[in-house]
Parts: structure tokens; sequence; C-alpha cells
């Protein structure tokens, strides 16, 4: 292995103490609620993970829990509650969210100035115009990563592998507006090897374990791996096969421990953002 491996955790801890301080320096405190509709495991461990993680940088945190035949109309009810409440500054509805409620409905609901996920369509639409806008938290995290790894970004041919409203299209509009060159693939392009090659930073978000083989990886490229794939046998993987694309790779993030914890330090940021900004 050549490659410099991006400590995620390292970079979102430094994320994490400096929101604390810059918290602990408010004359306010900074609220966010966080909603949770019914009892899937790995959501209600993401909701506590956010949860703690915000109470630990001073952030007024409270979880929402909402039962999973919860109508529709009952969760848009506690939404709107939550925009007009003066002492929350951020809302997160934890998705995926139960089959009865259109996610998209619910995410058109919150309050833009409130959106610390980034995925209402003024926020999504500010961030492609190149406006100020509260950006998703993986994607704005990534950016953070590449920063962190000294990756030129201006004039860089980047691929984004992924079009997903969550990660792939964001960071493309994150990487457009940091003048980089962007290509944007997905599962109908051709020869996805030939493109990833070009690249000179790759971001892998396509959810497949370890697609991104090594010779898909030109030399000095820096490797952001956005992808959590659990195998069969239980072991955590990434979209890219780590060690082989770690022989081409100037750098590259390893998984677990290199997106992953971006995500919710990213989340502080965007409260604070959200807080400082409303207040
Ligand atoms: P998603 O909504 O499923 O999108 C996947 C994208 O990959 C789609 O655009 C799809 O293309 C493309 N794709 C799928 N198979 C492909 C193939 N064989 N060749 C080329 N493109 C292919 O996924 P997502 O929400 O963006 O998440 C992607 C990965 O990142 C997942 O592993 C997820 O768990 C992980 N993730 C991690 C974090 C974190 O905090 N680290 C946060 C979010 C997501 P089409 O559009 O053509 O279907």
């Amino acid at each position: 292995m050549s490659a410099t491996l991006i400590d995620g955790k390292q970079v979102a801890a430094a994320l994490r103490a400096e929101v604390a301080a810059r918290v602990a320096a408010l004359p306010f405190t900074p609220g966010l609620a966080v909603v949770l509709v019914g009892d899937d495991p790995a959501s209600a461990l993401y909701v506590r993970n956010k949860d703690r993680a915000a109470t630990a940088a001073g952030i007024a945190a409270r979880t929402l829990r909402l039962p999973a035949a919860t109508p529709e109309a009952t969760l848009l009810g506690m939404v709107a509650e939550l925009n007009a409440d003066p002492m929350v500054d951020g809302i997160l509805v934890q998705m995926p969210l139960p089959r009865q409620i259109r996610p998209q409905a619910v995410i058109e609901a919150i309050d833009p100035a409130k959106d610390v996920d980034g995925l209402h369509p003024v926020n999504a639409g500010r961030l492609r115009d190149g406006r100020p806008a509260l950006v998703p938290c993986t994607p704005a995290g990534i950016m953070r990563l590449l920063a962190h790894a000294g990756a030129p970004v201006r004039g860089a041919r980047a691929l984004v592998l992924g079009r997903s409203v969550l990660v792939g299209k964001p960071v493309a509009a994150l990487l457009t507006n940091a003048d980089a060159t962007v290509t944007i693939a997905h599962s109908r392009t051709r020869d996805l090897a030939a493109e990833c090659r070009r690249a000179e930073i790759l971001v892998a978000a396509v959810g497949r374990p370890e697609m991104v083989r090594g010779d898909w990886v030109a030399n000095d490229t820096v490797v952001i791996d956005v992808g959590i794939n659990r195998l069969p046998d239980g072991r955590l993987v990434g979209d890219c096969a780590t060690a082989e694309c770690a022989t081409h790779a100037a750098a590259i993030t390893p998984v677990p421990g290199g997106v992953g914890p971006m995500t919710i330090a990213c989340l502080l940021e965007n409260t604070l953002k959200a807080a400082s900004a409303r207040r």
C-alpha cells in the first residue's frame, strides 16, 4: 500500500471540537430536533449517535419518537410544530420512513432554514446555483476530507460515481462550485473503468461492495470511498477494493473510519450554521 489513509475519525473529531467551541461562545443554545418514526434498529442507532454527538457539542438535542403506523398527516403536523418552535434551529427526520409516508412530502414540509440534512429542494437549488445553502452532511464531509488530504480541487478532473440526491448530485455540485471539472457516472455509464481512470479525484457512492478495482485508479488519484456495505460474513467494506486501489492512489479513505464519521460532525456544523443564521 502506497496511498496515504485519510483519517476521517481524526478530521471529524477536530470538527466536532471546533463546533463545540463555537457553540460555547454563542449567547444562546442551538436546538436540534431529530424525529424517528418506527423502530428500525439501524435508524434507532443512527438517531442515538446523532443525539449524543449533538449533546456533547453543547447543542440542545431532543429525539421525538413516533410509532411505525403513524399516518403521514401526523408527522407533517409534528414538522409544522417544529418549524414554528423558536427554540428549534435544526430538524432532521430519519430516513427511511414507513411505507405510508412519502419522504418527499416530509422533506418539503421542513422549513428550509431548519433543514440541517440539506435535502429540501430550496437548499438543493441554492447549492446547484452556487449560493449559500445548508448542504447535505455526507457531501460536506467529503469536501472537508479532500481539503484535509491537500487534494487540489480547482481545475482537477473529478469523477463522481453515483448520482443520488443524498450523495452523488450534491457532491458533484460542491466539486463544480469549487472549480473541479466534474463527470457524474452511474449504472448506465459505458466503460466505467475508463471513466474512473481519467479521474484525479474519485468519489465512489454506489453501494456496491468493492466495485472499484485497483486498475480503475490512475496513479496519484485521491479516492473518497463513501460506500458502507455489509458482507455476508459480517465484514464492512466500501465501494472500492481499498488495498488494491491504495497501490495506485495518492490517498484513500478507509471503510470504516473515512467518510462515515464526517457525516455526524457535519450535521453538528449545519445545526450551528442554521442557528447562527436564524437568531
Ligand atoms: P443510492 O441512492 O442507491 O445510489 C447509488 C448510485 O450508484 C445510483 O446513482 C446508481 O445509478 C449508481 N450505481 C448503482 N450500481 C451501479 C453500477 N453497477 N455501476 C454504476 N453505477 C451504479 O445510494 P447512496 O444513497 O448514494 O449511497 C451510496 C453508498 O454510500 C451506499 O453504500 C451507502 O450506504 C453509502 N452512504 C454512506 C454515507 C456515510 O455517511 N458514509 C452516507 C450516505 C450513503 P443509477 O442512478 O443509474 O441507478
